[in-house]
């Protein structure tokens, strides 16, 4: 075996030995690590004065604001509780515009003027911090000359200690604004939907005649999925070290054509990192369920019981983080990008959400009672309006230069929204239409003579994995995000949108309520809705070229890149939702479009030098260097075979380069994505494609970076 590889190989050689977590007693409470490391609810009774634990508690029930002047006590618990723990420091833990978190420590120490220090943390800093926000991105929000950006805690997210070996972190869940106060970041928007959709949903309850419940919660669950390589191979890949994916690779000769993979049992080492990270994760009260190989090699997916949208939100970033920390002890490192691997199947994020009440209700559950039946058919029909009417701005939510390579290439999901329901459904909503549907018998879903909708019958068996929003038996699952992404943008979309529609739907309701049962008023409600909507209704193979055609027709939006996908964060309807339910001003609309071309540019800007880079100083030469070696030999067909793909590498190259020169590329946001797109991107495929034919025919000792088939195979 050549050293490069014997190299490669050997890298992969990993060994429990002295790095083993080792198995407690779980049945022992002093072994339950679940939340240790939060200042939860449980932690807040224990420690706060208890006015201001009942105070705080009505902030997370009801979504009252806080009052500040309790702050100082607080402040004062939580500060002594992390100290306890070894935190040194505590950091305002926000997510600006970047998609990921951000994080200024500052000491709990100041000095106390006769030499010695003194630990202090007081209501204003549990509150407010300001960090420098002039190197976050804003889109214009505001010049760097008003650098001024505030923190503010959320108080709705519980604080939680980050352990490294050297010592803790107390992080504080917070919102980040513009000292003009607007959002300049993922979570103020995300908790003004939540209200928003609150307030719609709670109206439409007191039409349908629930009037106990006082707030209803959007919850999240995602399903995360990565990669994860050998950390050597990272490392000797510039690509991936510093664009996430591999910009070179040819296809290996065994890719997931044999379905090997898919809930295969799970290498020992992988499994003992997955381990660690339930475990770490446990500690932060994130409440991680499932664990399981994904379909492409070297693949997996892990997923949390859900949770409020807020804190599930901020779970996520926490588990992405905590998976790629976690990847490095175990000589492994943890991809997250949307399509590390050409030609192999790339990573999502599926976005699991339902509507609940503070009473234990989830709106999108059939149920079993006539009445159930009724409120489910009309959230669920609110949700089916919502997603028709803003379809492209659904996909916009999940826009980034890393999902063009899976929406819209041929992977699921397509980039075309559509909803899955389901056969069972189908023909509920079929009944209704063609006016079947009478009063109800007891045990009948709406008297159709069908059986009430089983919950679990509907899990099972009945699926379908290309579809990008499907129902799936008690909650839709938004499948399109990214495995990168923050769910905060996308849920804030659809909790916004879900809200409108759900007041369209109550107002018709209102309206048809006069002189006629609830029954019938909502059944002439959801009928009218299907009616209008049902287009956006599609069971089938969404990746088929039928479907592509019959969606065509149907006028369902098919915006297959980020640059055409984007625009619709400020199209008239979207500003108009956004404003109405006081969710994004147009300005802050903007803005985030705004920054996420611009973001999209960049990145294929890197991707193109990056990719220039290795074809010119790594590729080119081992190439160069392999012809040499043939003209030696003297064997001219060798040279004859090699010498004209090599000159077609530098001809494609010289394209590459030209295309990246800055003087070569428009201004402007929206015209440099677009120039990235048609002009970049194509440039790039060019030398990939090459490189690709030549990583074949060099030799293997020669070849400057390692392969598909051992990356994705050597575990
Ligand atoms: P599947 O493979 O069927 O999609 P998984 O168990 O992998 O199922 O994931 C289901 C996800 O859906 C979990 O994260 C789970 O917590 C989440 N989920 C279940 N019920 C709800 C709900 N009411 N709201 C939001 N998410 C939910
Ligand atoms: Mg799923």
């Amino acid at each position: 075996m050549p050293r490069t590889r014997q190299h490669n190989v050997t890298a992969a050689q990993w060994s429990a030995n002295g790095t083993a977590l080792g198995a407690p007693d779980l049945t022992l409470p002093g072994n339950q690590t679940f939340a240790s490391n939060v200042f939860s609810p449980a932690v807040q009774r224990q420690r706060l004065p208890k006015h201001v634990y009942k105070a705080l508690q009505r902030t997370l029930a009801k979504g009252e604001a806080l009052d500040t002047s309790l702050a100082d006590a607080v402040a004062q618990a939580m500060k002594d509780w992390a100290m306890e723990k070894g935190a040194t420091h505590y950091t305002h833990w926000f997510q600006p515009l970047t998609g990921s978190t951000a994080e200024k420590h500052d000491s709990f120490y100041g000095p106390a003027g006769d030499g010695t220090a003194l630990a202090e943390f007081s209501g204003k800093e549990l509150i407010q911090g300001e960090p420098d926000a002039s190197s976050f991105p804003t889109g214009g929000i505001r010049a760097t000359f008003e650098a001024r950006g505030y923190t503010a805690w959320d108080p709705t997210s519980p604080a939680f200690i980050l352990e490294n070996p050297n010592g803790a972190l107390l992080c504080i869940p917070t919102a980040f604004t513009s000292w003009t106060g607007e959002a300049l970041d993922h979570k103020i928007p995300l908790l003004r939907s939540m209200d928003a959709l609150s307030g719609a949903a709670i109206r439409a309850l007191e039409l349908l005649g629930v009037t106990d419940a006082e707030r209803v919660f959007t919850t999240i669950g995602c399903e995360q999925e990565y990669f994860l390589i050998d950390e050597q191979y990272y490392f000797e890949r510039p690509d991936l070290l510093t664009t996430g994916r591999t910009l070179f690779g040819a296809q290996p000769p065994k890719g997931h054509e044999l379905d090997d993979h898919y809930f295969g049992s799970i290498p020992e080492r992988i499994l003992a990192y997955m381990l660690e990270v339930e475990l770490e994760l446990a500690k932060l009260g994130v409440p991680i369920k499932t664990r399981h190989n994904e379909v492409a090699p070297n693949q997996y997916e892990v997923a949390p019981i859900f949770e409020n949208s807020n804190v599930g939100a901020d779970h996520q970033m926490l588990t992405m983080q905590i998976m790629q920390n976690t990847a490095r002890r175990y000589g492994l490192v943890c991809l997250l990008h949307e399509k590390p691997f050409a030609g192999v199947n790339g990573s999502g994020k599926h976005n699991n959400w339902s509507m609940g009440t503070d009473t234990g209700l989830n709106l999108l559950e059939p149920g079993d009672t006539p009445h159930e039946n009724l409120q489910f058919l009309f959230f669920c029909t609110s949700v089916i309006q919502a997603v028709n009417k803003h379809q492209a701005l659904l996909r916009a939510s999940v826009a980034n230069a890393g999902q063009d390579h899976r929406l819209g290439a041929n992977e699921a999901p397509p980039a075309i929204i559509s909803i899955f329901l389901g056969a069972e459904l189908q023909k509920v909503y079929a009944a209704i239409e063609s006016g079947k549907a009478q009063s109800a018998k007891p045990g009948s879903f709406l008297g159709l003579g069908t059986p009430v909708l089983p919950p679990l019958p509907m899990h099972g068996g009945d699926r379908n994995r290309t579809s990008p929003f499907a129902f799936t038996g008690n909650k839709f699952e938004f499948r399109a995000l990214g495995s990168s992404m923050s769910p905060a943008l996308p849920n804030t979309v659809l909790n916004t949108i879900a809200a409108e529609a759900i007041d369209e739907m109550a107002e018709a309701l209102k309206k048809a309520l006069r002189g006629n049962s609830l029954e019938n008023a909502v059944a002439k409600v959801v009928k009218e809705s299907w009616s209008a909507n049902k287009q956006v209704v599609f069971d089938g193979d969404g990746y088929s070229e039928e479907w592509h055609a019959e969606a065509e027709k149907r006028g369902l939006a098919n915006l297959r890149t980020s640059t055409d996908a984007l625009p619709w964060l400020t199209e008239r309807q979207t500003v108009a939702a956004f404003k109405k339910y006081k969710v994004l001003s147009k300005r802050e609309l903007e803005s985030r479009e705004e920054v996420f071309t611009e973001q999209y540019a960049v990145t294929i800007n890197i991707e193109a030098e990056t990719a220039a880079s290795i074809a010119r100083t790594m590729i080119l030469p081992a190439a160069v260097r392999h012809l040499n070696e043939l003209k030696e030999s003297g064997l001219e067909e060798l040279v004859a075979e090699l010498e004209p793909v090599i000159k077609e590498l530098h001809f494609a190259l010289v394209k590459l380069e030209d295309a990246n020169l800055k003087e070569n590329q428009p201004e402007g946001a929206h015209k440099w994505a677009k120039y990235m797109r048609d002009t970049v991107i194509p440039a790039m495929e060019d030398v990939r494609e090459v490189a690709d034919r030549l990583e074949k025919l060099i030799a293997d000792d020669r070849w400057p970076l390692p392969k598909y088939s051992e990356m994705l195979f050597i575990k």
